[in-house]
């Protein structure tokens, strides 16, 4: 989608700092980091949010819940968040799904 900040990302038509890319995922540094280490995980296609999957994208999001302690791993961290924000009042600011990692020191339960 031309109008997607994070679709023009994988474009390679906006800049970002990629951690991690293959066939179906990227990862890069959020730009306004919320912890000492913050990613952000979005798979190439453009789906919206959870709200979005179908049956379809079952293997995908398998693939997915593989690869994000993968990255955690290959970024060093040994304890991390991941959040996914679904819709305005879910807080989703970029409408192309991602899933924050977050870590690098000890984060407040909640
Ligand atoms: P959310 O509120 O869950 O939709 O999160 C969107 C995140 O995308 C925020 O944490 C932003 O700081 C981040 N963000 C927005 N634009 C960019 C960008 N061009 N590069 C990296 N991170 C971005």
């Amino acid at each position: 989608m031309s109008d997607c900040i994070f679709c023009n990302i994988v474009a390679g038509n906006i800049p970002a700092n990629k951690v991690f890319e293959d066939d179906d995922f990227l990862a890069f540094h959020d730009i306004a980091p919320k912890a000492d280490t913050h990613l952000l995980v979005i798979p190439k296609q453009h789906i919206v949010n959870l709200d979005d999957l179908t049956a379809e994208h079952a293997g995908l999001m398998g693939k997915l819940m593989l690869t994000l302690p993968k990255i955690a791993s290959q970024q060093g961290l040994s304890g991390y968040r991941t959040i996914t924000n679904t819709g305005a009042e879910g807080g989703q600011e970029v409408f192309h799904m991602h899933f924050h990692i977050l870590g690098g020191s000890a984060l407040p339960g909640f």
